[in-house]
């Protein structure tokens, strides 16, 4: 009986949501069939990422494939009493091919080779992305003209007289997503006073008990950069997040007079603290060599405005505490009249199992930031003042990390796998313009055997 050709890809332990973090291992065998004696020249077994942007806006629409992560089982090498020796696959025999791939901790240094405004960006760039817009049904808040997207593919691979690159005759891949996990960055490099910018850290407005009555006094507001929330290695849990907040009080004379009298009551309350998490997704179809979300206007190195698309689906009221002591006069001499106090907000960030939070990440195409914006509604006439402040969010190391020195005592048991651990393809900023006529499904099988 004929069978058809066919590639099938079983991955241990696998199933469709299943999420890969750094150092995880993905193992498995690919089992190649062909209808008829088949030649080949090599087989290729590959962990492969690509990321993908399109812009809608120029007049021909642009997209760009950055090919970032290749690496390579090299099959015929650790196995070669598997395949046939005379490079010619028999029909109807069933060839099971085993691999070991790990989720690396960076990508090769050839992987963003363009100029970058801070070497920091860089070290950013030779991260890996998390898998972006390829979540099924869990909607990620990225737009469809930026994806990122992970498989192991195989393919059979022959040489032909007419072509330079052997040509593949056969061909299958199964995508897996990854959520790569990363230490938490330093605070980010945020003027206060930055007009215009992203983030806001510090605000202030005038206090009035109606909209036309006299100015009681004016509130500074400042926080500090919450720490990084932490998301479970499958992203279905986050930590809490902390914002500190610190409020100074200046009131007019009149109103200063009255709290002198011991009337503390004119000290203006807070009433509610309410947040919006705004996830946005900065790409380009060139390479962004500064931070798309800091210092907008020395963007010369990301050639040309950077798109970004906002999700803001996220919204919650912040329950907070107050400092024991509430308000608190200042005794510098240069305000004599100040009062201050902070306050602490401890909060969830709402999870939705139809939803999924990526890490921030900030790769050669593509971006992924958040800002949290936080509305106090303070004193008599319930005055809002807005801030915007950075939040990063870093997935944990996930339970499945393989420990990546083996103990002295193992090493034979782990010789064979030490040896069968593919290898980065040597492989510069392979950044290809393509054209299919395919607007939302990036063909992965496409270009990326080297
Ligand atoms: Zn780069």
């Amino acid at each position: 009986m004929l069978c058809r050709a066919r590639i099938a890809i079983h991955i241990t332990n696998h199933y469709a949501a299943k999420v890969y973090t750094t150092d995880a291992p993905i193992t498995g065998e690919a089992v190649i069939r062909v209808p008829r004696d088949t030649h080949f020249d090599r087989i290729a077994i590959q962990f492969a990422g690509v990321a993908a942007t399109r812009n809608y806006m120029t007049p021909e629409i642009d997209q760009v494939l950055h090919h970032f992560l290749l690496l390579e089982m090299p099959v015929q090498k650790t196995h070669p009493s598997l395949l046939p020796t005379d490079g010619i696959l028999r029909a109807g025999q069933m060839y099971a091919l085993p691999f070991h791939f790990v989720v690396p901790e960076g990508l090769p240094f050839g992987t963003c080779n363009q100029r970058c405004e801070h070497p920091s960006v860089r070290e950013h760039h030779l991260r890996l992305p998390p898998t972006m817009r390829a979540w099924g049904d869990r909607d990620d808040g990225s737009p469809d003209t930026a994806r990122v997207q992970y498989c192991i593919s195989v393919s059979v691979l022959q040489r032909t007289a007419f072509m330079p690159e052997p040509v593949s005759v056969l061909r299958g891949h199964r995508e897996v997503n990854v959520l790569p996990a990363y230490a938490e960055d330093a605070p980010l490099d945020v003027e206060l006073g930055d007009k215009g910018g992203e983030y806001k850290l510090a605000a202030f407005k005038a206090l009035r008990k109606t909209l036309v009555s006299r100015r009681i006094g004016t509130v500074a507001v400042q926080a500090a950069q919450p720490a990084a929330v932490v998301l479970s290695s499958d992203a279905r849990e986050a930590s809490q997040a902390r914002v500190a907040l610190n409020l100074r009080f200046v009131p007019t004379d009149r109103i200063s007079e009255i709290i002198s009298t011991g009337d503390e009551a004119s000290l203006p309350a807070v009433h509610s603290i309410t947040a919006k998490l705004i996830a946005k997704t900065y790409y380009n179809t060139s390479h962004m060599g500064a931070f798309p979300d800091r210092n907008r206007a020395r963007h010369e190195l990301n050639f040309g405005a950077s798109l970004y698309y906002s999700d803001s689906s996220r919204a919650m009221n912040v329950p907070f505490a107050s400092a024991d002591k509430g308000w608190e006069q200042q005794k510098e001499a240069d305000e004599p009249r100040a009062w201050e106090t902070t306050l602490n907000a401890d909060f969830q960030l709402p999870m939705d199992h139809r939803k999924i939070l990526l890490p921030t990440f900030h790769s050669c195409l593509l971006s992924r930031t958040y800002t949290l914006r936080l509305v106090l509604c303070i004193g008599p006439g319930r005055t809002n003042v807005a801030l915007s402040l950075p939040l990063q969010l870093v997935v944990q190391a996930g339970p499945s990390a393989v420990p990546l020195h083996v103990p002295p005592g193992n090493v034979s048991e782990c010789e064979e796998m030490d040896v069968a651990l593919p290898t980065y393809k040597d492989h510069v900023f392979v950044q290809k313009r393509y054209e299919d006529e395919v607007h939302t499904h990036i063909s992965l099988g496409g270009g990326i055997i080297l």
